[in-house]
């Protein structure tokens, strides 16, 4: 439980760091056993900034050979329309990609995502992602591994930010009260890391 001054809940721990590295562990040795007989690494791909926690943790856990390479995206105002801010150094074509996400909440971003990376001919396409709303998907698109299946609510830490802060946050921390956190952004520094403002 995560209060503030008054008292008033503002967050708490939905995925404790221990969870997440028992459950990354396993999820890197399945997708790596999946991947064993391949001929050529698979490409794991990465959207930043969120995934890159999960990303360090789940490659470690993965005992194969393997290439990585980023993407950067951005939503363009309207759901769904998302812009490439940073496009991959890798040509795809011909490769086993493997998308690494930090949360598929609508489902919108990475629709459009395996949209893009299928033009591009590879010779497979899946997408692992740690957090899934599944509750809250607009579009229906393929997930073939997933972390954790949580409910909807806002989540910060581990890599996940509001207004790029708390990423750095070991564990997943629900937002409980997501307008007191929007009128003071720094209500869960505070608590998390003590009093320096
Ligand atoms: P979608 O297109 O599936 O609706 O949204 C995916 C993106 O929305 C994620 O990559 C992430 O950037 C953002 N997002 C969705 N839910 C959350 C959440 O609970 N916390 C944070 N920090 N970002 C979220």
């Amino acid at each position: 439980m995560i209060e503030d001054d008054a008292g008033r809940l503002v967050g708490r721990t939905l995925v404790s760091a221990a969870s997440l590295r028992e459950r990354v562990g396993v999820l890197g040795a399945q997708i790596a056993e999946s991947y064993s007989d391949l001929t050529q690494p698979p490409l794991l791909i990465s959207v930043l900034k969120g995934s890159t926690f999960f990303l360090a943790d789940l490659m470690r856990a993965m005992s194969i050979d393997l290439n990585l390479d980023f993407m950067s995206i951005s939503s363009y105002g309207s759901p769904g329309i998302v812009r490439i801010l940073k496009d991959l150094e890798t040509d795809v074509s011909g490769r086993d990609l493997l998308i690494v996400e930090d949360i598929v909440d609508t489902g919108l971003t990475l629709n459009y995502l395996r949209k893009t990376l299928r033009q591009r001919d590879p010779a497979s396409l899946r997408t692992v992602t740690l957090l899934d709303k599944a509750a809250r998907r607009i579009v229906p698109v393929e997930v073939e591994y997933k972390g954790f299946e949580i409910p909807d609510v806002f989540v910060v830490g581990y890599g996940l930010d509001f207004q790029g802060r708390y990423r750095n946050c070991p564990a997943i921390l629900a937002v409980r009260d997501i307008a007191r956190l929007a009128n003071d952004p720094l209500v869960l520094v505070d608590q998390l890391y003590g009093k320096a403002r």
